[in-house]
């Protein structure tokens, strides 16, 4: 056959939209529906390929015997991780847990798998959620997550605790509960991101740069965390058992999670494929529970995640947002760094159980050196000194202070400006312990004839 010009072609392609067109026009034009193959009932936002294991035994009962459609988001590529498989590293290995990741949510009938792919971060001696928000370029993630809630439409929200806990803490895992926290608050908000929300000029042609997703507003929101302890998330949302067996599937929720977690091989090798085979599930089947940090359809706080959901949409509902302290003349001290961000981020997000879920805790090595960063507030009209007293445990002590340079050591006063803060960095040096404890840490100060304080700290140190 001869070939047709390529001119000829265009022209008898424009054709054929054109009629096509017309067709359309002598109909009652209808905006199309949101494409109902992406509606999620739970759309879970993990950090790194394999966090979203550790709920993988839930996940599975979601998906395989309550036939929820479940989406999960990954906010990294884990390419800062080790390969116990091979010699690839950095954004190779990223390729390959991308792969790791959907070959082990496929295992559990989960294939609506989606990368954020901000950095992952890695090698610091205390984790930091404002270091991972940094260098993930927080405004344009938190962009992408709200296009993921509107895109998928989920009933629940499933996110890692946003909070500094005694377990892996790592900063990845906080900022993806912090950017997952903003994106549920934010999603059914037109305003926020409107390029997503505006309608395409025309749908059928190309090059539309206005997305046509719809403002959506999750119903629930729920946290899992990796501390080592689980204690203070009791009672505050349901709790999950994994030696339970799956009614579909016929073996327990342990071994479908150790199943989901074994095609993690460049993060745990054949270590999950083991315990398989020898029947060694004892890891697996510890009762998984999760914190519920808020439901805008009541239901029952130990309840079913999915209690209380019905199918209608439900208005947008704002949150309180930031409210600054009322009557805030005087001095004051504080924990900086992620605990100074969430005592004001949990009220601004109506997160109400979370104030009261844990008091500032960290774990560290024995012997380890770390820095603790204390917040002086001033909000007098006067300069004010400061005399700051560290009170530690027997066998610690304090490497520097961040006034070392300007004095000799040890020095411990410091001038906040009238209405400034004052940022103290202080180095701490663990003890050298046998067995891990918990030890506590606290400071008081005394400014302008006040006694201020404590602020106290809770440090679990880990044994040799
Ligand atoms: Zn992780």
């Amino acid at each position: 056959m001869r070939p047709i010009s390529r001119r000829l072609a265009l022209i008898n392609w424009l054709s054929v939209i054109t009629l096509a067109q017309v067709a359309q026009s002598q109909q009652t034009p209808t905006n199309p529906p949101p494409d109902e193959r992406f509606k999620a009932d739970i759309l879970v936002i993990s950090p790194h390929p394999d966090d979203e294991s550790t709920i993988a035994g839930y996940l599975a009962k979601a998906v395989l015997d309550e036939h929820r459609r479940v989406a999960v988001v990954v906010t990294t590529r884990g390419d800062a991780g080790q390969n116990l498989v091979g010699y690839e590293q950095a954004r190779s290995l990223a390729e390959i847990r991308e792969i790791e990741t959907r070959q082990a949510l496929a295992s559990i009938g989960i294939d609506h798998v989606f990368f954020l792919r901000a950095p992952d971060t890695w090698g610091q001696d205390v984790a930091d959620v404002l270091r991972s928000l940094e260098t993930s370029n927080h405004g344009s993630s938190l962009g992408e997550a709200v296009r993921f809630i509107r895109l998928t439409r989920p009933e629940v929200v499933i996110t890692m605790l946003p909070a500094t806990v005694v377990g892996e803490n790592h900063e990845d895992h906080q900022a993806a509960g912090v950017i997952a926290t903003e994106a549920f608050d934010l999603a059914g908000d037109p305003t926020w991101f409107p390029e997503q929300v505006a309608a395409p000029e025309d749908r059928l042609w190309y090059g539309n740069l206005m997305e046509g997703l719809r403002a959506w507003q999750p119903k629930k929101l729920y946290y899992y965390t990796d501390a080592s302890h689980l204690d203070f998330v009791k009672g505050t949302g349901p709790e999950y058992s994994m030696t339970a067996v799956s009614p579909s599937q016929h073996v327990s929720y342990a071994r479908l999670a150790a199943r989901e977690l074994s095609f993690h091989r460049t993060q745990y090798g054949d270590d999950p494929a083991k315990a398989l085979a020898t029947n060694n599930l004892h890891d697996y089947e510890q009762p998984l529970p999760f914190v519920l940090a808020k439901s805008l359809v009541g239901g029952s706080v130990i309840g079913d995640i999915m209690d209380g959901v019905r199918s209608a949409p439900i208005a947008f509902a704002p949150v309180r947002g930031y409210r600054p302290p009322e009557n805030t003349a005087g001095l004051s001290i504080e924990l900086g760094e992620g605990w100074a961000f969430y005592r004001r981020f949990y009220p601004a997000h109506n997160l109400d159980v979370m104030p009261g879920l844990l008091s500032p805790e960290l774990g560290v090595g024995s012997g380890q050196h770390f820095p603790v960063l204390l917040l002086l507030h001033n909000t007098t009209d006067k300069p004010v000194t400061f005399h700051l007293r560290t009170q530690l445990p027997q066998g610690w002590i304090v490497d520097s202070t961040s006034a070392e340079h300007a004095h000799p050591w040890p020095m411990n006063t410091f001038t906040a400006a009238a209405h400034s803060d004052f940022t103290v960095r202080i180095r701490l040096v663990a003890p050298r312990v046998e067995k891990s404890q918990w030890q506590t840490i606290s400071w008081t100060a005394d400014a302008d004839g006040q006694q201020i304080g404590p602020v106290t700290l809770r440090v679990y140190v880990g044994g040799q």
